[in-house]
């Protein structure tokens, strides 16, 4: 199994440790690749896109020709997990509080629009324990920074768990889009639901 991070900008580090945990707990044969160009696309089973800001990931995505490459490679059935600026990557329209809709690039994979920093400046970052039946009765901690947040979902995107009004973590075929950050907890539920999309 290879996973691929896309590595341009962001926390990367912190999903290859979740990563090689999980690897071990479930006894899988697993790489981990960094994404940087096309050719690293190569036999992939899954990409992560981390979080980090989504307008450096994207410009920088698009100046290495790798955007359209991987839009198509996910369009086509490449299980993808976006957090947080990943999750902004992989929507089909994103805006901003302020300015309205952005202009920056986006994959637009995913049929669901998201708001960039919704949660606002006294609450850029904080933590709060999410219900996610899907995962069980034990909630999940979210590690919210500058997060943004769903705001808008097609009908065949299941909304997995919300915050007062807001879908904060949502499926859509094999793509998870989260707004908070699982791989800044010690909890592998959103990973390990990610890899049984490729990995039974
Ligand atoms: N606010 C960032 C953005 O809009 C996302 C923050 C994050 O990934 N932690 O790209």
């Amino acid at each position: 199994m290879i996973i691929g991070i896309l590595g341009f900008q962001g926390g990367v580090a912190e999903h290859i440790y979740m990563l090689r945990r999980i690897f071990k707990e479930r006894n899988i044969n697993g790489e981990i690749r960094i994404v940087k160009k096309i050719d690293d696309l190569k036999d992939l089973d899954g990409i992560i896109i981390p979080g980090g800001e989504s307008t450096t990931i994207g410009v920088l995505a698009r100046r290495m020709n790798l955007i359209n490459e991987l839009r198509e490679r996910i369009l086509n059935g490449l299980p993808a997990l976006g957090i947080c600026a990943g999750a902004i990557m992989m929507s089909k329209k994103a805006y901003d509080r302020v300015v309205g809709e952005v202009k920056q690039p986006l994959l637009s994979v995913m049929d669901i629009e998201i708001v960039r920093n919704y949660f606002g400046r006294q609450r850029e970052s904080f933590e709060i324990d999410l219900e996610i039946p899907l995962l069980g009765d034990k909630p999940f901690r979210g590690v919210f920074i500058r997060a943004p947040a769903i705001t808008k979902v097609g009908n065949n995107v299941e909304p997995l768990a919300k915050l007062n009004n807001a879908i904060v973590l949502a499926k859509q075929d094999d793509m998870i889009a989260t707004v908070f950050h699982p791989e800044l907890t010690n909890d592998t539920r959103i990973h390990n639901l990610f890899i049984d999309l490729f990995g039974r």
